[in-house]
C-alpha cells in the first residue's frame, strides 16, 4: 500500500527546484514512476512530496543532429525506440531501450529515470557509458554537467543530491562512423531484469573500442578503453574477456547465481564484439 505524500505538478523546471529545495530529502523527483512507485508501494521509500516533471517543456527535448543528440528527461524510452535518427546514429542505444520491460511501461519509463535509479542491472547504464554521456543537472543554486561516468556511486546510489533535477541526457557529437551495440541476459524473453547486460561502442576510423558492464557489480562498469590497431579480433576479444574478468565481481542474487554471471558473461561480451568489430549489426 502507498503512504501519505504530497503531489506537485510545478510548471518550470525553476518551480520544481524551488519545491524540491525546499523539500529537502524528503522531496523527491517523480518520472515515469516505473520504479519509484513500486518502492513506495513496497516501502523501500516513503517522501512526503513529489514533484511530477513529466509535463516540463524543458525536459522533452529529442535533438538527433551530428552536432548534438539530446534526449530530454522526460521522453518516454518508446519514443528513443522509434526515432530513426537515434536508430541510425546509435543502434545500440535504440536496442538497450527496446529491451526494457513492456510496450506499456515503455510509454511512461524515461531514460534518465533508468539512471537515477542506479540499478546495477539498469539497461540504459552501459550504452551511455560507452557513448560518454553526460547528464544536464539543475537544482536550485544552477545548472551543471554530470557524466554517467561518475554519476553511480553503488547499488542504488548516485552523485546526485536532493534537490537536482535531471534535464536531459548528451551524447558527444558524432566523429565519423561510430558502430554501437547492446546485449542482455535475461531469464526469459520479454520483461525481464538483465542477469548481465553489456554495451560497446567502437570507432575504426580512430581505431577505439569502448566497452561497458551490468548487472555484474554495484555499479554499470566501464572498462579502460580499447586500441583496436594491428589487433586481431580474436586477440582482442580475450584483452576484452581479461579486463571485464578483471573489473567485475558479480554476486548471487534472485536472478542468478555468481557463477552462471561470470560463464555468461564471456559468451555475451564475444558476441557483442562481434557486432561491432565485424559489423555484423547488433541484436538483444
Ligand atoms: C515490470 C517492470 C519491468 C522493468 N523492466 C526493466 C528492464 O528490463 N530493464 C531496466 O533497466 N529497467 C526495468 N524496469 C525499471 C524501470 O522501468 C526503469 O528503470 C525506468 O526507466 C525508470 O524511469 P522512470 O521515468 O519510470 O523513473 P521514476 O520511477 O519516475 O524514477 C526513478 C528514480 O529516478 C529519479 N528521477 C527520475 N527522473 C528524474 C529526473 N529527471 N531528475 C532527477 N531524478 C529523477 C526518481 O526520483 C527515482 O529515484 C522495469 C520496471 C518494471 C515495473
Amino acid at each position: 500500500m502507498l503512504g501519505r505524500f504530497e503531489y506537485a505538478r510545478p510548471q518550470s523546471v525553476d518551480e520544481a527546484c524551488r519545491l524540491l529545495a525546499e523539500g529537502g530529502r524528503a522531496a523527491a523527483v517523480l518520472a515515469g514512476g516505473t520504479d519509484l512507485l513500486v518502492d513506495l508501494r513496497n516501502g523501500f521509500r516513503s517522501p512526503s512530496l513529489l514533484v511530477d516533471v513529466k509535463r516540463l517543456g524543458e525536459l522533452q527535448a529529442l535533438k538527433t543532429r551530428s552536432d548534438e543528440t539530446v534526449v530530454g528527461a522526460a521522453v518516454p524510452l518508446n519514443v528513443v525506440v522509434e526515432n530513426r535518427e537515434l536508430r541510425k546514429a546509435y543502434a545500440g542505444l535504440s536496442d538497450a531501450a527496446l529491451s526494457i520491460a513492456t510496450y506499456q511501461l515503455r510509454n511512461r519509463a524515461t531514460v534518465a529515470g533508468n539512471l537515477c535509479n542506479a540499478s546495477p542491472a539498469a539497461d540504459m547504464a552501459p550504452i551511455l557509458l560507452v557513448l560518454d554521456a553526460e547528464l544536464t543537472v539543475q537544482n536550485a543554486k544552477g545548472t551543471r554537467a554530470v557524466p554517467v561516468a561518475t554519476l553511480f556511486t553503488g547499488a542504488k546510489r548516485t552523485c546526485l543530491v536532493p534537490g537536482d533535477v535531471v534535464i536531459d541526457v548528451r551524447m558527444p557529437p558524432l566523429d565519423g562512423e561510430l558502430r554501437t551495440a547492446f546485449r542482455k541476459q535475461q531469464r526469459i524473453r520479454g520483461h525481464d531484469l538483465a542477469v548481465v547486460n553489456a554495451a560497446a561502442a567502437y570507432a575504426p576510423s580512430r581505431a577505439t573500442l569502448r566497452v561497458a558492464v551490468g548487472s555484474c557489480a554495484p555499479t554499470p562498469v566501464l572498462l579502460e578503453p580499447f586500441d583496436t590497431k594491428g589487433t586481431s579480433p580474436q586477440a582482442l576479444a580475450d584483452e576484452v574477456l581479461r579486463a571485464a574478468a578483471a573489473a567485475t565481481a558479480p554476486i548471487d542474487d534472485v536472478r542468478a547465481s555468481a557463477a552462471y554471471r561470470r560463464a555468461v558473461l564471456p559468451v555475451l561480451l564475444r558476441r557483442l564484439l562481434a557486432d561491432v568489430v565485424s559489423g555484423r549489426g547488433g541484436g538483444i
